[in-house]
């Protein structure tokens, strides 16, 4: 036999419905950004740049050149979506100096 009658709680209410959200925000942004690197214009303009800059900016830096693979929005395009073609934003990155930068910006928690 229950010791109280079953009651209905508002708290957990809304839980499912901000996760919802989220998820569902999060989703926008890949779909945003697949359709940016895959884009025609991106891709022609990271081939050109890698070409004027085959080396990672931060390894020759640190005096050890090593070829770059990334190139990487020095402000990033999510904060400045105005600045994603722009040639002057960009910089030329190892795929582990990528990894760091990226590590940097994301926000702590
Ligand atoms: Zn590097």
């Amino acid at each position: 036999m229950p010791r109280r009658v079953p009651t209905y709680r508002k708290p957990f209410a809304d839980a499912g419905r901000q996760l919802a959200r989220a998820a569902y925000e999060r989703r926008q942004q890949r779909l945003n950004d697949n359709a940016f690197y895959n884009g025609a214009k991106w891709r022609r303009l990271r081939l050109k740049f890698l070409m004027e800059h085959p080396l990672c900016c931060r390894c020759d830096k640190e005096g050890r050149p090593s070829a770059a693979t990334v190139v990487d929005h020095v402000k990033p395009r999510r904060a400045h979506p105005d600045l994603e073609y722009d040639w002057d934003n960009l910089q030329a990155l190892c795929a582990r100096h990528h990894g760091e930068k990226r590590a940097e910006e994301k926000p702590r928690p």
